[in-house]
């Protein structure tokens, strides 16, 4: 396999501000959380408030279920019409932060963190949005806006879980003991022997215990 040079050598554009990109990328998703939320409200009247949480559970293991997919065997498999996605994470991202050294130690590090916001807009308004669109269409009204809601949200959450993955381990959000587990969780998918094999998810390790793959 090819080798990327340390994070020192690796090239940011000049100019690169992590919080425009974290802007960028979180706001990219916000519209259509609150535009599925507007929809649930206006179209989930008098739907059981049950019924409600089962489709929002169910809604939530199956974007976990694509994060883990995706990165298990997308991001860490080399795929026709797909290796851009292996280059950026496995050879560049899993490159710049190894297990021992996953904290961001500059604005810099959050360049090869955050999902460039091209992707963003491709997966949530190129693949989400029809998604639930069509959901709306066939299954019913309700049950796409809440699968946008939760589907744009979840992805929301992947980036600003990931970015706190690698914040300074003296951060004082890592003193809440799920939010430590969750570093750990990720710390531990950085080390070179494990990544292609142990903890996928990101936001919750729900299939890595169901599927045991869970360091
Ligand atoms: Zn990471
Ligand atoms: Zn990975």
């Amino acid at each position: 396999m090819e080798q990327m040079p340390y994070r020192e050598e690796m090239q940011v554009p000049r100019g690169y501000s992590a919080g425009i990109h974290f802007a960028g990328t979180t706001g990219a998703s916000l519209p259509l959380v609150v535009w599925g939320a507007l929809r649930l409200e206006s179209d989930g009247q008098g739907i059981a408030f049950p019924e409600l949480v089962l489709w929002a559970i169910g809604f939530f293991l199956f974007a976990s279920g694509v994060e883990y997919a995706a990165h298990r065997w997308i991001l860490h498999r080399r795929r026709p019409g797909l290796a851009h996605a292996f280059v950026e994470h496995t050879l560049r991202h899993h490159r710049w932060f190894d297990s021992g050294d996953i904290e961001a130690r500059s604005g810099r590090d959050y360049h090869q963190i955050l999902f460039p916001v091209w992707g963003v807009v491709l997966i949530q308004y190129g693949i989400n949005l029809p998604l639930c669109l069509v959901l709306s269409r066939f299954v019913g009204e309700w049950i796409g806006a809440l699968g946008l809601c939760v589907g744009a949200g979840f992805f929301f959450l992947y980036e600003v879980v990931h970015a706190i993955c690698h914040f300074p381990a003296s951060h004082p959000l890592f003193r809440v003991g799920f939010i430590r587990a969750l570093r750990d969780h990720h710390r531990r998918h950085h080390e070179p022997g494990l990544m292609g094999h142990r903890n996928f998810n990101i936001v919750a390790p729900v299939w890595d215990i169901l599927l045991g793959t869970r360091a």
